[in-house]
């Protein structure tokens, strides 16, 4: 299958950069050069900023009826051209074409949701003080909004931002991930064969420091949303802060991942080793400190072992592949030398630790287990196929170890105790808990960290709200 070349999306035209500069794509799994993307630089941000404000005019006066109609059919599309955009994704990511073609199918599933609720997004009447006045709530999209996605999910991650700020109203500008250019373009391109008018989406990319200098600062972006490291994160969240703009910011976690004695030790191993080397551990929710109790750590370990082992790494478009390659030579580094540092101080290897043939960022699924915490990876997120696992004995030891980190994004636990999953819910510092199985990120429910991890929500009515402002209206008969 042939892979494009991409190009930049401003006012509803697939265009080159105006200095016609273009930067490489790779495919992980064979290092080759597969295409190019578009450079974008200031020019191009100009005109894309220009688009946005005009496109936001327009798109802000067309009803949610009409604007759920559109996205529904963006929708369709994605669904009926999975077979033709899944294949692009793991080319350019990695990741195998069975989770290719879910991330694709699922986009379609948020833009509906999303949809559904541009038609829900109500206001509110205050009961008044006195006769004949009316006391209104009512919310407004927030305006142009600036999104930074990415190379993880490259679908995914763009099209919560996108569904929900195009249902509430407002413009975008994506810039999208450099190193995985093409699979988000197609999620733009179904929204432009849906009818989106020109000027409502842009797309575009570049250096991403330097887009994002220009853009959050720029009037005419009025919020922001990203995607990415709690490092960039900081800066952009203070750069916004400087310029008063909304800001939704999902950034980094280190999920804990408790296993109970009285746990189904197997249901556990196998629910928390296939989150693990899903999208080769790339993933912000993944369950990253395993943390068992005393009487089930061996039975656990062996399991989870079992799960790592029968991952089998290969080429994503090779059907046989459970786990595809990292999506870049830095996760390879960088894994690696968790690994390493966590064996120099005392860590057991349980299974992997090394690189996967001569061609390839491909890495082993991963176990060590008794990680002492000055380890680098207890501390610092892994993002790749690299799971810790520690032993502890009590629940306030090991809700203590649960808080122990700045992140608080994703965390698990698993247990038989209606006491003991309580206490989880109610102690654990983290956006999101899920207890007995993995049941985080569809569309409806809220999505976002606290602490380090960010804040704002990108699923569930939580994020329709960050894309919109309140206005009061008080009024009274002439
Ligand atoms: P990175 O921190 O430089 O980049 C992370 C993302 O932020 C990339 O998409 C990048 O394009 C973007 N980015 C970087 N600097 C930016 C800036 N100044 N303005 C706007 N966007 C900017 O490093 P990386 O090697 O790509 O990823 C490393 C780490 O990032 C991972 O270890 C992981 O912790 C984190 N990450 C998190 C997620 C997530 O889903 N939360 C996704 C990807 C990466």
């Amino acid at each position: 299958m042939a892979y494009p070349n991409t190009q930049l999306f401003i006012n509803g035209k697939w265009r080159p950069a105006h200095s016609g500069k273009t930067i490489e794509v790779l495919n992980p799994a064979t290092e080759e050069t597969i295409g190019t993307v578009a450079h974008a630089e200031k020019s191009d941000l100009d005109e894309a900023l220009a688009a946005a404000a005009a496109g936001f005019k327009v798109w802000r006066a067309v009803s949610a009826f009409d604007r759920c109609r559109i996205m529904r059919k963006a929708a369709a599309i994605m669904r009926e051209r999975n077979d033709e955009i899944a294949p692009l994704l793991t080319m350019e990511q990695g990741k195998t074409l069975a989770e290719a073609k879910m991330e694709a199918m699922a986009a379609a599933d948020v833009i509906e949701w999303f949809a559904e609720e541009a038609k829900r997004a109500y206001g509110r009447l205050i009961p008044a003080r006195g006769p004949g006045i009316y006391q209104m709530a009512i919310k407004e999209p927030v305006g142009p909004v600036a999104a930074f996605t990415p190379w993880n999910f490259p679908i995914n991650q763009v099209v919560r931002k996108l569904s929900a700020a195009l249902a509430s109203g407002c413009s975008i500008i994506v810039k999208a991930p450099e190193e995985t250019p093409a699979s988000p373009a197609q999620l733009i391109r179904a929204f432009a064969d849906a009818g989106v008018p020109d000027g409502v989406i842009n797309l575009v990319y570049g250096v991403p420091s330097e887009i994002s200098e220009y853009l959050i600062p720029h009037p005419v972006i009025r919020k922001i949303s990203f995607t990415g490291s709690t490092v960039v994160g900081k800066q952009l969240s203070a750069l916004a802060g400087l310029h008063m703009k909304r800001a939704t910011m999902e950034l980094g976690g280190h999920a804990p991942a408790i296993v109970f004695n009285d746990a189904d030790v197997t249901s556990a191993a196998k629910i928390l080793s296939a989150a693990k080397y899903r999208n080769a551990g790339q993933v912000c929710i993944s369950p990253t400190r395993m943390l068992v109790q005393d009487d089930v750590f061996r039975e656990f370990v062996d399991k989870f072992v079992e799960g790592a082992r029968s991952m089998n790494v290969g080429n994503g478009m090779d059907p046989n592949s459970k786990m595809g390659s990292l999506a870049n030579p830095r996760r390879v580094t960088a894994i690696e030398g968790m690994v390493q540092d966590a064996i120099s101080k005392g860590a057991k290897l349980e299974t992997g630790g090394h690189r996967v043939g001569n061609k390839g960022y491909f890495y082993e699924p991963t176990v060590v287990s008794d990680v002492p915490k000055d380890a680098r990876a207890m501390n610092e997120e892994p993002f790749g196929p690299l799971a810790l696992i520690s032993r502890f004995s009590t629940l306030d030891e090991v809700t203590e170890e649960a808080n122990r980190l700045p992140f608080g994004l994703a965390s698990y636990a698993f247990t038989s105790s209606t006491r003991t999953a309580t206490a989880i819910g109610a102690n654990i510092e983290a956006g999101m808990v899920s207890i007995n199985s993995f049941g985080l990120a569809l569309p409806e429910v809220p999505f976002g960290g606290v602490k380090d991890s960010g804040y704002g929500s990108e699923g569930g009515t939580e994020a329709m709200d960050a894309y919109f402002n309140t206005k009061f209206i008080s009024q009274t008969g002439v």
